[in-house]
């Protein structure tokens, strides 16, 4: 490490910040790839979000990651957004530009990555379980693969409603509005699901309220949920042959992406991994 360049400092503002997996992931790469960057993690409320980003100016910051609350509102203080950020109206992962901070989103990117080791979206039927935050992204991203359909099931009609709108005006795939009222069916033509709502966080025999009885052994199922990995879902899934994604492919795979677009360097994706295990001892 170069003992008389400055220091470089990236940030990971939300709120509360209790202990973040991603903090100990990306230093253990900074060390690895030998950059003599920080990760700190900071715990802003949401009325000093724009304090804290005129500090992250003042101060050099990098970049940073943005988690809740504040992926949407910290959308007005940044001076650029990539395009899918943009149509998410989210963002996740900010970045220096000279003096401009832009705003990028990862998380569906990072969770495309992941599905892409079993299977490719083209032209394939998408179930997106959730309309919040990490759906959004993986709806916009999945979108924007051209897959042959897209199904947002979502609790309250309002956000799954809104999200297949947007998707369908913006997007030239065809998104439909699933309500979802007591045990979801999975429609026999569907090549994906995805959990991408918070159910399962925490709790492993937490249940995702679908009929168990559809899940057949040529639906994927990915889940978002990274902790605890092996989730309700997955068991489930993996017992009726389904291939299966966890959330920590997720976790790392935006990380990964996060790393690249702040240093120029790809961090080796196998250190994150294993720091990410040791961290939440798996
Ligand atoms: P949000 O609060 O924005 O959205 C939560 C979603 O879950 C909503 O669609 C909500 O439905 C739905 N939901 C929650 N409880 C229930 C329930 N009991 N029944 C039906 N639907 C329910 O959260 P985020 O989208 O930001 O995060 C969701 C999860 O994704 C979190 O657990 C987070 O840890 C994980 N995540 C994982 C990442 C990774 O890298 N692996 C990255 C980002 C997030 P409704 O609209 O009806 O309230």
């Amino acid at each position: 490490m170069s003992s008389n360049a400055l220091q470089q400092i990236v940030c990971c503002m939300g709120q509360p910040v209790a202990g973040n997996p991603t903090q100990f992931m990306m230093e253990r790469a900074f060390a690895a790839a030998k950059l003599d960057w920080r990760y700190l993690t900071l715990e802003v409320p949401p009325e000093k979000l724009a304090d804290a980003v005129r500090g992250m100016r003042a101060m050099g910051f990098q970049g940073g990651n943005f988690t809740i609350p504040h992926k949407v509102a910290v959308l007005p203080l940044l001076d650029g957004l990539s395009p899918a950020a943009e149509l998410m109206g989210a963002v996740n992962c900010v970045h220096r530009d000279g003096d401009r901070l832009l705003g990028a989103n990862t998380d569906g990117q990072g969770f495309l990555e992941s599905l892409r080791t079993l299977i490719d979206p083209v032209d394939k039927r998408i179930v997106i379980l959730g309309a919040g935050g990490a759906a959004r992204a993986i709806a916009v991203e999945v979108a924007l693969t051209k897959p042959a359909e897209l199904s947002i099931v979502n609790r309250s009609p309002g956000r799954g409603q809104e999200l297949a709108n947007l998707l369908s005006e913006r997007t030239q795939v065809a998104v439909h509005y699933v309500p979802w009222e007591g045990d979801y069916a999975i429609p026999e033509t569907a090549d994906v699901l995805i959990n991408a709502t918070s159910i399962g966080l925490g709790d492993a025999n937490a249940r995702v309220p679908i009929d168990p009885r559809t899940l057949r052994s040529t639906l994927v199922v990915a889940d978002v949920i990274f902790n605890p990995p092996r989730t309700r879902l997955i068991r489930d899934a993996a017992e009726a042959g389904c291939p299966t994604i966890d959330g920590l492919g997720m976790l790392v795979n935006q990380a990964v992406i996060g790393f690249k677009i702040w240093t120029g360097v790809a961090p080796d994706p196998d250190v994150m991994r294993e720091a990410l295990e040791e961290y939440l001892e798996i």
